[in-house]
């Protein structure tokens, strides 16, 4: 049996990771132990070889492990990957942070859309399976099908992500945000729309809303930056996009994807409003067959209000594996633009879901 360690199984995807590995019994196959950066020697979850969590700082506990499993982040990761191999130790690393991931002897991981090219670096040695950026891994489950075809030139992608995609703290900072703006001791409900809304407004200005992780008063708004600033006016999450798809797709020339990323006050999915220039002219049938066929978890929504509602927001997606992408239809610019909206689970297909079938492929690599 796989003897893994898992690190930050008590953070956002380390509990959703741990949820679906016990939906899909995985531990029953698996001698995992729970390790902790904040309370080694404290109770453990259950389902693990030990009652008590060990060590994640202590390189000699670590290497004990055929696979270290972390999301536990990117701190981590500097810290403690190089020290281990540094040591001799040739386990896997399978991880959910940013760090490694554009290293030369790391695989990107999102199997529906690059198992082959995971199981062949997986024979030939690679050791370093990290997880993409959560709002990338979600655009290539959408649209994977036109790439496949060869079929897109570009994409411009405009984010709705939620506050969850930025980890347990920030989450916890909004739900306090939303409890002060519903303005204690004074009933909403009881005012004009206006006499609301500037309320509610007043005390967004105010400063007095808890603010000390997500930066701003992200409650009933939207915040149009994520992550820090690089060389050419993007941000660092938008940057990632176009770099990751490629590696992703093992594409070259690289592919070619920019837009807008923005932190909504979802608590959980991330949105895209896409849209894509094709190399060719085709029939939106056409389109929604490719857009079918890049993976089992499309589901094409009907560009119908109802449909929409129902189907194509993050209330409705949350917590499920399915990709749904709707709103699809030629955009007035001409016969080549197609425009669409998708909404994926970044819990899942962005973060903990590539991660817990990685381990299902190491362990057939094994047999
Ligand atoms: P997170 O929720 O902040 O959890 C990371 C660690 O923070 C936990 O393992 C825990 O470590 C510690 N922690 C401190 N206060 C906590 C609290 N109140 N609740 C839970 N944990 C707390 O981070 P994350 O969102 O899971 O992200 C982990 C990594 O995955 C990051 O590198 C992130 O960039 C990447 N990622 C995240 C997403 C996403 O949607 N969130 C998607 C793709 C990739 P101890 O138990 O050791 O204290």
């Amino acid at each position: 049996m796989l003897r893994v360690g898992f690190v930050g199984w008590r953070g956002m995807v380390g509990s959703v990771l741990l949820q679906r590995m016990r939906a899909e019994g995985d531990l029953e196959g698996l001698e995992v132990r729970f390790l902790s950066t904040s309370n080694a020697g404290g109770e453990a979850p259950a389902g693990g070889v030990s009652g008590v969590l060990g060590d994640a700082l202590d390189v000699r506990q670590l290497r004990r492990f055929d696979v270290v499993l972390t999301c536990q982040g990117g701190g981590y990761t500097s810290g403690m990957h190089e020290r281990l191999r540094g040591e001799g130790w040739n386990g896997f690393w399978i991880d959910a942070a940013s760090t490694l991931r554009l290293r030369p002897d790391a695989t990107l991981i999102l199997d529906p859309v690059n198992g082959d090219r995971i199981r062949r670096n997986l024979r030939t040695g690679c050791r370093n399976f990290i997880g993409a950026n959560c709002t990338v891994s979600l655009l290539l489950m959408a649209i994977s099908g036109l790439y496949r075809e060869g079929l897109v030139e570009w994409v411009s992608t405009m984010t709705y992500q939620a506050v969850s995609g930025a980890g347990a703290r920030k989450l916890s900072e909004l739900t306090r945000q939303l409890r002060h703006l519903s303005l204690p001791g004074r009933d909403l409900t009881s005012l004009t729309s206006l006499e609301a809304e500037q309320a509610v407004t007043e005390v967004q200005r105010s400063g007095s809303l808890p603010s000390t992780e997500i930066g701003a008063p992200l409650a009933c708004s939207v915040l149009p930056w994520i992550d820090r600033a690089m060389d050419d006016g993007q941000t660092r999450e938008e940057w990632k996009a176009s770099v990751e798809a490629t590696r992703l797709l093992g594409a070259d020339p690289p592919v070619k994807i920019d837009g807008t990323c923005v932190r909504v006050d979802a608590l959980r999915c991330h949105s895209q409003a896409l849209c894509i220039k094709l190399g060719r002219e085709v029939p939106l049938s056409d389109v929604h067959d490719m857009l079918r066929s890049g993976n089992p978890w499309v589901r094409i929504v009907e560009n119908t209000k109802e449909a929409t509602l129902s189907r194509l927001t993050p209330a409705a997606v949350g917590g499920k594996l399915e990709v749904p992408v709707g709103r699809i239809r030629r955009l007035q610019f001409g016969p080549l633009f197609v425009g669409a909206f998708t909404v994926g689970d970044q819990l899942l297909w962005g973060a903990a879901e590539p991660l817990r079938r990685m381990l299902e492929i190491l362990r057939e690599h094994r047999n």
